[in-house]
């Protein structure tokens, strides 16, 4: 994406949409330049696209799950021979290291993408089954029609890819709106989804304000279901504006994921797996380990270690091979992240590394380490989505896997002990959707994600994530062929 280019403000019908929303620029956060400016979609954008993907989804429902696989394997491998252009618009928006776009975003959106091709042949539903004596019953999956999909900036081609393929696969078609900080690789993965053969208007995409356009697909009465991912506010909002025309929400929000360190853990690997856990795309991920509840016996040596780590890591250019930490997404949300640490510090919180924001070009802030944190402190209970890890310490088993509790989200968890027993019990008692032992962060596209509590509900990924895109259906049929039922009696009596 060449500095000051435009960018298309949707794909809609199978090509470009010129928009008729607000001017937009992106901005490349790391240094603050204009990458590329257009007029964004508008509301009445939205309807043209939902009547779009209304019209093309009777084709596309109706085709075999062989066809649609094959569609959605020639996908993969068209992003697959796109590999490095959708890593550099990744970054160029998004501000995250080439490393971490070649290495964990594009590869794993391929593989969804590739996952959910195999998938799109086993939609089967329940075989049928003769319960009433009189009747046989089958169970049918069915696409649920179209939905709508918002997504965030920090994983922008990973977030549209797992509402995307899923939807794909069970036969729906779709309206997506991205980040209007980062439209470019959602955009690309419209055009390379027809390229690969995609009927135009199965997958449009509107670029937009969350405002104007997020809350237009939200509660349009044309779409089906709604699949959210963003912050828990923003999706309470989806969740209300759905309401209005009785339409069913899938919600990936916030997180706030304890690392709960009991006292026989391997340090070094707590260690090594907090810094990573929590630094991650500059801890803007919404299970980045946040929260590190640690033994006292290795609550020291912990803090040691992590203040160590964190100051060894190399923050700078993204597109460096060598970066590990790129900037934040924004000017605007770097100044957040910094504040919430300024009032840490103003309530007397230990600040071990990082704590204040370099005078840098770009939006960047430094690996971060607050200790001795409190429980009722706001970066203890607050989503911060930047690059600081608050730590804490624990006394016994029932008061860390309490204090792991201790949030009204339930995203993610992990639990670090060399003892079976003490990682059954935190894999069973700690609310999340996943609790990782003796690890953090790795997803599989095999495996479910998504939340409870503040953080949501539904999944995304894995075979769980197609119901969220099929309805089921009961078929009874009766297999006696009598004209006068048995049952009828309990109506009418005659005749007999
Ligand atoms: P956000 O909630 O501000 O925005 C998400 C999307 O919603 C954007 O496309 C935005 O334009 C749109 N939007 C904003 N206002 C809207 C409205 N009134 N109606 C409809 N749509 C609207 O989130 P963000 O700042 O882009 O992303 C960060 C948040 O996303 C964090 O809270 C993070 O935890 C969460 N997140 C969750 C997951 C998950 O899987 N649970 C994954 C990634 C990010």
């Amino acid at each position: 994406m060449s500095n000051n280019s435009t960018f298309a403000a949707g794909w809609v019908g199978g090509g470009e949409l010129i928009g008729t929303g607000p001017d937009h620029q992106v901005i490349n956060p790391a240094t603050g330049d204009v990458v590329s400016t257009t007029a964004l979609a508008s509301a009445d954008d939205v309807d043209t696209a939902v009547t779009t993907a209304r019209s093309a989804l009777g084709d596309w429902a109706g085709a075999t799950p062989a066809e649609r696989s094959a569609v959605l394997a020639k996908l993969a491998a068209g992003m697959s021979a796109a590999e490095d252009l959708l890593a550099e618009e990744e970054v160029s928006h998004t501000g995250k290291p080439i490393r971490l776009a070649n290495e964990f975003d594009v590869p794993g959106c391929i593989d969804n993408t590739a996952f959910f091709a195999g998938l799109a042949r086993n939609l089967d539903g329940k075989a049928s089954a003769e319960y009433s004596g009189d009747h046989t019953s089958s169970i049918r999956r069915e696409p649920v029609g179209v939905v709508g999909s918002i997504t965030p900036w920090n994983y922008p081609l990973q977030m549209a890819v797992w509402k995307v393929m899923p939807a794909l696969a069970a036969g729906c078609s779709v309206v997506l709106k991205p980040a209007e900080l980062t439209p470019f690789t959602t955009l690309t993965l419209a055009r390379l989804a027809t390229e690969a053969g995609l009927p135009d208007g199965v997958f449009n995409v509107l670029t937009g304000t969350g405002a104007e356009v997020g809350a237009a697909i939200a509660g349009h009465p044309g779409v089906d279901v709604v699949t959210f991912t963003g912050s828990t506010w923003v999706g309470r909002q989806v969740m209300s504006q759905a309401a209005v025309n009785g339409t069913r929400v899938q919600l990936e929000l916030g997180g706030k994921a304890p690392f709960l360190v009991f006292d026989d853990a391997d340090l070094e690997a707590a260690i090594h797996g907090a810094v990573a856990g929590a630094l991650i795309n500059s801890g803007q991920d919404c299970t980045a380990a946040t929260r590190a509840i640690v033994a006292r016996p290795l609550y020291d040596d912990f803090v040691a270690g992590v203040g160590e780590l964190m100051g060894k890591v190399v923050v700078g250019d993204p597109l460096d091979p060598a970066t590990d930490m790129g900037p934040l997404i924004s000017f605007s949300h770097r100044d957040k992240v910094s504040a919430m640490v300024d009032r840490a510090r103003a309530e007397g919180i230990r600040v071990v590394t990082g704590g204040s924001a370099p005078d840098a070009r770009g939006a960047y802030y430094p690996p971060t380490l607050l200790a001795d944190v409190p429980e009722d402190a706001e970066v203890y209970r607050d989503e911060i989505f930047g690059p600081v890890l608050t730590v804490s310490a624990f006394d016994d088993d029932d008061d860390g896997l309490r204090r792991a509790n201790d949030t009204v989200y339930g995203l993610a968890a992990s639990a670090w002990t060399r003892d079976l027993y003490r990682a059954q019990r935190a894999s069973r008692e700690i609310h999340a959707g996943c609790v990782w032992i003796n690890d953090h962060i790795p997803i599989i596209s095999e495996m479910p994600h998504g939340g409870v509590g503040a953080s949501g509900f539904g999944k995304d990924m894995s075979t769980y994530s197609l119901d969220e895109y099929l309805t089921i259906k009961h078929v009874m049929s009766d297999i006696t062929g009598v004209a006068h039922k048995p049952w009828h009696r309990t109506i009418f009596t005659l005749p007999r």
